[in-house]
């Protein structure tokens, strides 16, 4: 598989932080398999909750037709990501499908200590790297209703060669396979039922202090 471990300057551990202030906000975390609808998803929960904050991810893939630069990710080269780990930037980052793929620490802290909730869209590896540094994020694992359902969202997208599809494919099954690392696993049928599900359980969800880990 494509999936490699970060090997240096990993987040900072459970036991360097602090207890949240009762002001701090809440950290939502999205994972899926490419291709299962996390991006939709995302979209439609910002314009449903325009309070809340996205973390724009940094990566050195290519730019896909139709992203936009700073709004989509930023798009940056692999030794400014390489010199990134080195000075401890990233929060979490991994490799994924070939390339690098981070979240920007100072934005996070910034964030939540200002109060505004956050929204992450980060794969696995990243995930298991944020819950140690904020035990009380509400993860939230999306999953497709079936592999052939996932194949056809792939292939419907229209982003990806078909090499790229079966890549993204064998992935899947190894992602998914961590879905009970999650608090919530949502399987994303009928869009609007998903986002309905994902509203009730963001809007339910404590606030630093009452929510535990
Ligand atoms: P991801 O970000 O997880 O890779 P996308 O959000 O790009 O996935 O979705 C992949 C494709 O599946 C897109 O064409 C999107 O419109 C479609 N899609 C997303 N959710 C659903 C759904 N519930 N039912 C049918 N198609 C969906
Ligand atoms: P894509 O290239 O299809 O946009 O994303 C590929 C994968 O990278 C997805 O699983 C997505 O969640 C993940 N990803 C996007 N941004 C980040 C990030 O900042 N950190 C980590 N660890 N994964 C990310």
């Amino acid at each position: 598989m494509s999936i490699e471990s970060p090997t240096a300057s990993g987040p900072a551990s459970a036991s360097d932080q602090q207890d949240p202030s009762p002001h701090e906000g809440r950290l939502f975390v999205l994972s899926a398999p490419s291709g299962a609808g996390k991006s939709t998803l995302c979209r439609i929960l910002r314009q449903r909750r325009p309070a809340l904050r996205y973390s724009i991810s940094y990566t050195t893939r290519p730019i896909r037709t139709g992203e936009i630069d700073g709004r989509d990710y930023f798009f940056i080269d692999a030794n400014v990501f390489e010199a990134g780990i080195g000075t401890g930037r990233w929060l979490e980052w991994a490799r994924v499908h070939g390339h690098y793929y981070g979240t920007a620490s100072d934005f996070i802290d910034r964030t939540l200590a200002a109060g505004n909730d956050l929204l992450l869209d980060i794969d696995v590896q990243g995930t298991e790297q944020l819950v140690q540094r904020y035990p009380r994020a509400v993860t939230i694992f999306i999953m497709p209703p079936s592999m052939d359902a996932l194949r056809q969202r792939l292939v419907k997208r229209g982003t990806d060669a078909p090499d790229v599809i079966a890549a993204r494919l064998r992935n899947a099954r190894v992602e998914m396979t961590a879905r009970f690392r999650y608090r919530h696993i949502v399987v994303n049928d009928r869009l609007d039922q998903t986002v309905e599900e994902l509203l009730t359980l963001m809007d339910a969800a404590g606030r630093p202090t009452t929510a535990q880990a």
